[in-house]
């Protein structure tokens, strides 16, 4: 990170500790403190830090405040809208942008990004360059605003979510599945591959039969799984038959969300045809993802049993179709409009519905591309915010994120404008603190924060 100040702050830091040591106020500027050097090092402040914006945005209430005030300390939100604000060292203005929580992202591939070698990849390459992508696009995301995801990534990302947490790199939260699971030779097995090139059992995550299916969910929570996501379905991205061929039975599925239960850990399925959401829904699980071809009777039970579909629409304007083999092209071209159409029917009814992007079949960090879908499809401003905080946040059981109040995790952003007026402003996102810990500040144009991302 750069020895540059990265806030505006030094100033005051200096003019603070000149006060208190006279002894040190020559001509030179004084050296650095040590807690300064730590604060330029981390971004991180010792002790309460005020921040000031023209507004905040209440995604719960709908509240929006002006000449708006939050106070961190030890990474957690301790009040918003003080009065008295607190007079405290390190007090920073933001200026003429609005306050949201950070962004949540409820389904991500941070340990790729699709490309003409996606599909060899597999046999080409070893878990480390998935590592160094997941480090690359984690803080591409976290610097979109997306300073929590839940993330399909095997246990590159079950490691990066750690090293979040120990506050060693820049990158969002990671609520992670290890490997996913699929049956032998569905979407989440490896296929294409002649007989032994690429097998795998339950570690993998391909189970078939209610025992293997436990055997596979006990054993990715052994190794870090906080959900278990699944393919209910055929998918887009592999070279298996029908894009919505049910691949897994609802003995399966009701199987698999039972163990998951027994461990607090919630399942979510990848499905695209009719029967397989069906059986997915009525097995419990918590989330829908993609829910391509939506019918009203499972619309009505996913409204009856708060299944969140999780719709992933954005991809559809940004996957490089020109890349794809032939085969995966054409399913991509008959399910993506269809996946559209569903979306719009599920947000007419009622549908609860949790941000989530796919992020990886398209560049990381345009995140927010899907909020546009949403509104322009008749969703509020305010109701396409709440999908990204309050609603993902409970699909997540993260209930410490997803709003501005006192006791939350301080991850706060800041975008220009408000955005309940123009949606687009998330995709411009101005400020980015996790935990406390500021690691975007753009000020006249420049991040004082890049690490030259
Ligand atoms: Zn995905």
């Amino acid at each position: 990170m750069a020895m540059t100040n990265p806030t505006g702050k030094l100033s005051t830091l200096l003019l603070a500790s000149t006060l208190a040591l006279p002894a040190l106020a020559t001509l030179s500027p004084p050296p650095l403190t040590a807690q300064e050097a730590e604060h330029m090092h981390t971004g991180m402040y010792d002790g309460p830090t005020v921040l000031r914006a023209a507004r905040l945005l209440d995604v719960a209430t709908g509240q929006m405040y002006t000449n708006a005030v939050i106070v961190v300390e030890d990474g957690v939100i301790t009040a918003v809208n003080p009065d008295p604000v607190p007079d405290v060292m390190h007090d920073m203005d933001l200026g003429d942008v609005t306050l949201l929580p950070g962004f949540i992202d409820a389904h991500t591939h941070l340990a790729g990004e699709i490309s003409a070698t996606s599909f060899t990849d597999a046999v080409t390459r070893t878990e480390a360059f998935g590592a160094i992508n997941a480090v690359r696009f984690g803080a591409i995301t976290v610097r979109a605003g997306f300073t929590t995801v839940r993330d399909f990534g095997g246990d590159v990302t079950v490691e990066l979510g750690k090293a979040v947490e120990r506050g060693d790199i820049d990158a969002p939260r990671v609520i992670p599945s290890r490997n996913p699971l699929g049956v032998t030779g569905g979407h989440c097995d490896v296929t294409g591959f002649a007989p032994g090139i690429r097998e795998g059992g339950p570690e993998e995550g391909v189970a078939d039969g209610p025992w293997e299916v436990v055997q596979a969910v006990r054993y990715q929570i052994k190794h870090g799984a906080k959900v278990i996501k699944t393919c209910a379905t055929a998918g887009v991205l592999s070279m298996e038959g029908p894009v919505g061929a049910q691949q897994y039975s609802l003995e399966e599925l009701t199987a698999m969300v039972q163990e998951a239960a027994r461990h607090g850990i919630k399942v979510a399925a990848h499905a695209h045809g009719s029967e397989g959401i069906l059986a997915a829904v009525q097995a419990g699980v918590a989330s829908i993802e993609h829910g391509s071809i939506l019918t009203d009777e499972i619309m009505d039970l996913m409204i009856e049993k708060g299944t969140y579909l999780v719709p992933t629409t954005y991809l559809a304007d940004r996957i490089p179709l020109d890349e794809l083999p032939a085969p995966v092209r054409a399913k991509a071209e008959e399910i993506l409009p269809i996946m559209r159409v569903s979306l719009q029917r599920a947000i007419d009814r009622g549908v609860p519905i949790a941000f989530g992007t796919d992020a990886g079949v398209f560049p990381h960090g345009e995140n927010a591309g899907e909020f546009d879908i949403y509104v322009g499809m008749g969703m509020s401003e305010l109701d396409a915010l709440r999908t990204a905080t309050i609603h993902a946040a409970d699909l997540l059981d993260i209930p410490d994120r997803g709003r501005l109040a006192e006791g939350m995790l301080a991850d706060i952003i800041a975008v220009p404008g408000n955005p309940l007026d123009d949606i687009a402003v998330t995709k411009d996102v101005q400020f980015v603190m996790l935990g406390g810990r500021v690691i975007k500040h753009v000020m006249g144009g420049r991040d004082m924060h890049s690490m030259g991302h």
